[in-house]
């Protein structure tokens, strides 16, 4: 595609918003005080990580008493949890996941192996840097790290969380096309997801000047609308 192509995508411009309430950023911190207390976490196992897991949750270590405990369904889920290296397949997976979560969401990678490879550095299988695909709002590095670690990782969250500093999951919609060429690069152009991350990023109104663009131009291109499924009985 060429630039003066590029150039034409139409950017909308959305104008900032003037918080008149005086009581607003009182609220605000309040909000951020009950989100950093009630955390729903959706574990996706994908490496050795996963086993420090069960000690972090149970009666040892107990993480429930710090108000996060684990969810089965990512439509209710608040962090992601990455625990080790990522299979270019299941990193697909994961992707799916991402998006399926309601924001704001969290992601925390687990294991060395999320923040360069690790010892997989080398695999042609695998994913390198999490967050070339999707933000990352911590990494806990180790191989494996122990529970402690990781519930020293997630009060660290939940500290950005009340201080409302824990704003990656904005940066997905706002440079949604980076995110979408690392991903169309190793999936291939006919990549997509049943999501429509660029109405969210209207709806939340972050929706950017790289937003759109090169990549979400192909990904337009190749978009085939979802087909109601049908049930028989
Ligand atoms: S960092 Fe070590 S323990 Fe963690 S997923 Fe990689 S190889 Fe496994």
């Amino acid at each position: 595609m060429k630039k003066s192509d590029l150039d034409k995508v139409k950017i909308k411009q959305i104008p900032a918003q003037k918080r008149t309430n005086p009581f607003a950023n009182v609220f605000d911190e309040f909000v951020g005080f009950c989100r950093s207390r009630s955390m729903f976490m959706l574990h996706y196992c994908t490496g050795c990580g996963a086993i420090e897991l069960p000690p972090a949750m149970t009666s040892r270590f107990d993480m429930e008493r710090l108000g996060i405990q684990p969810m089965v369904s990512p439509r209710q889920a608040d962090i992601l949890l990455i625990t080790g290296y990522v299979s270019i397949k299941t990193l697909k997976r994961v992707i799916l996941t991402y998006e399926q979560m309601a924001a704001p969401k969290y992601v925390i990678g687990i294991c060395s192996c999320t923040v360069n490879g690790g010892m997989y550095w080398q695999s042609y299988a695998t994913a390198k840097k999490l967050d070339e695909y999707f933000p990352v709002d911590l990494y806990i590095a180790g191989c494996m790290p122990r529970p402690e670690a990781v519930i020293e990782g997630l009060q660290q969250l939940m500290q950005k969380i009340k201080a409302n500093e824990a704003n990656s999951w904005k940066q997905y919609y706002k440079n949604y096309d980076y995110f979408l060429g690392n991903q169309q690069h190793l999936f291939g152009n006919n990549w997509q997801t049943p999501t429509d991350v660029i109405g969210e990023a209207e709806t939340y109104q972050l929706a950017g000047p790289n937003t759109l663009g090169e990549h979400t131009k192909i990904l337009q291109s190749v978009q085939t609308p979802l087909k109601p499924l049908e049930m028989k009985l």
